[in-house]
């Protein structure tokens, strides 16, 4: 079996399994999604989860939070890791957004990147999951780790595991891929992978390193 076709069975199979996979990052627009992946680097989504109804309360749109300082909204999101440099990236990702975009979040990775705090990976998952633009696949440390245990990468280089993956993966399954990889390795693939109990058994080369 090759690698396009073994990946296509291996999502068929988490798609069952994960039925209602989606972002767990609670947002309602592009905005609020794109802030909360910001929010998110280092952190988890759960402890994020926490603070976003208070800071969309206090900033709901671009505008206000471009027009605080970042001293106004670090008390928000103080439970965060990193929370200092956070702040100074929603503020000024807003006020480039609002100077640059007309208020707008940008619809393409070259814009999106542009921004302050946004990464690759960030304006993977804002343009799949917000815009259904999808212009390539968000590499987080749960892809990185699975596609490396299935034996479709050997690096955790995140830009060439998405080139490979892009090759192989059609484009309609980009933005589900990620969502599906992070919920089987939180349940199943994690630090130390369950195999006795995984659905992907067969199709996986279960390449563990000690140190994945
Ligand atoms: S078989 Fe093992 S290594 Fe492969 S995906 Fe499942 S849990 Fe991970």
């Amino acid at each position: 079996m090759n690698n396009k076709s073994r990946i296509s069975k291996i999502l068929e199979l988490l798609y069952d399994e994960y039925p209602k996979s989606k972002v767990s990052l609670d947002y309602h627009n592009p905005y609020e999604l794109l802030a909360a992946v910001i929010l998110s680097a280092q952190s988890t989504d759960k402890g994020v989860n926490k603070v976003l109804p208070e800071l969309f309360r206090r900033f709901p749109d671009v505008y206000s939070i471009s027009q605080a300082s970042p001293e106004e909204i670090k008390p928000y999101i103080k439970t965060i890791g990193l929370y200092n440099n956070k702040a100074k990236f929603l503020n000024n990702m807003a006020k480039k957004v609002v100077a640059d975009f007309d208020g707008s979040i940008p619809q393409t990775m070259k814009e999106l990147i542009s921004l302050p705090g946004v990464a690759r990976k960030t304006a993977n998952v804002v343009l799949g999951n917000a815009f259904d633009k999808p212009k390539g696949i968000a590499v987080d440390t749960h892809v990185i780790r699975l596609t490396n245990r299935m034996g479709f990468v050997d690096t955790k280089n995140a830009v060439k595991i998405e080139r490979e993956l892009v090759k192989i993966v059609s484009k309609d399954k980009w933005t589900k891929l990620t969502m599906v990889f992070i919920d089987h390795g939180r349940k199943v693939c994690g630090r130390k992978p369950k195999c006795d109990e995984c659905v992907l058994a067969d199709y996986c080369e279960k390449i563990i390193l000690e140190s994945s």
